[in-house]
């Protein structure tokens, strides 16, 4: 019986770990910790913007069918996230992936206290936006010229002036806005861009009324270095209260650059479950960071998200099984039960 006893301990003590048990890892780390780490403060609570079924699912080649979005859009919403981007109101001649804004829109179950905004890059985008039921949108501005006339074809000052008209009936209908800045520290035809320049097109966004600022990384270039050069050049535009960063993790350094950022106070981050979507400028490279991987990374601070991991999960693993995909996230493949 002793030695039985005596096995059943050992094996215990030898059985390696699994993904699972590591899962509950970072959530178990002492909460009271956070706010301060090693001298360096870090906000105590942070709200994720989950992006992947618009601008995750934008970038997938296939186009996924209506009846799956909804499904994963309310699967995001039961794992806690206080914020899903769902859909863009632009023209299916552009992203046909996006043609079935309406559907989406009024088939998702919205979930009280959760936000789920959609972008809209016109007049006729937002008032189509706000007939099918949206109640906050999102649009955006390059920080690189080059960029913007090869996508827009106009200017960054003209591509601003655009959105007047959009910012006025959201005004009249009492709808808030969120402003996206693309290219905030490397373009695909510029090279770097200039802090100034990030400065200025985010300054310009919010005296124009968008109540938060998500600075986007598009092409994922940026370092931990080229981040707070950036971010110390916004933040003395814009309240960092009023600032998001938006990551992709093309080069590896999504989460990095994303604690930069909460050590200079921001407390707003844009992710992608599973992380959906690719980057149109560097194949096979991946797209968003991952909203499971941001998670971990939080929960390992003592930061609160209100995000239940696995829950959030089950959504990643639906969506890739869905889509025959892989996922991108580093604790999904690390959880995996296979
Ligand atoms: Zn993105």
């Amino acid at each position: 019986m002793m030695a039985s006893a005596i096995r059943l301990i050992n094996r215990n003590i030898l059985r390696p770990r699994t993904g699972q048990q590591y899962l509950a890892f970072s959530s178990v780390i002492h909460v009271k910790t956070a706010g301060l780490r090693a001298g360096i403060a870090l906000p105590e609570k942070v709200k994720i913007v989950e992006v992947g079924p618009r601008d995750g699912l934008q970038n997938e080649k296939t186009v996924v069918p209506t009846e799956t979005k909804i499904n994963l859009i309310n699967m995001l919403s039961e794992s806690g996230l206080p914020a899903i981007e769902a859909t863009s109101f632009v023209s299916p001649k552009w992203v046909p992936q996006m043609a079935d804004q309406v559907e989406v829109m009024q088939g998702i179950s919205k979930k009280p206290g959760v936000s789920y905004p959609v972008l809209t890059p016109n007049l006729k985008g937002f008032q189509a936006a706000v007939k099918a039921g949206a109640s906050e949108v999102a649009i955006f501005g390059a920080a690189s010229e080059l960029f913007s006339k090869k996508n827009i074809n106009c200017s960054v000052e003209e591509s601003l002036q655009r959105f007047d008209d959009v910012m006025r009936a959201a005004k009249e209908a009492a709808v808030p806005v969120r402003g996206y800045v693309s290219c905030v520290v490397g373009c695909p035809y510029e090279g770097k861009v200039a802090p100034e320049k990030v400065a200025y097109v985010a300054k310009r966004l919010y005296s124009m009324g968008c109540y938060e600022i998500s600075l986007g990384d598009t092409i994922g270039v940026g370092t931990p270095g080229s981040m707070t050069e950036m971010l110390e050049a916004v933040s003395k535009e814009v309240p960092v209260s009023a600032l998001a960063v938006h990551c992709h993790d093309t080069y590896g350094q999504a989460l990095a650059n994303i604690l930069v950022a909460l050590q200079m106070g921001i407390s707003v981050v844009d992710s992608s479950v599973a992380g959906l979507g690719g980057c149109p400028y560097a194949q096979g490279a991946s797209g968003n960071v991952a909203t499971e991987d941001v998670v971990y990374m939080l929960h390992g601070l003592g930061i609160q998200t209100g995000v239940d991991l696995q829950k959030l999960m089950d959504a990643g693993a639906f969506i890739c099984r869905t889509l025959n995909r892989k996922t991108s996230s580093k604790v999904a493949q690390a959880t995996c039960k296979l």
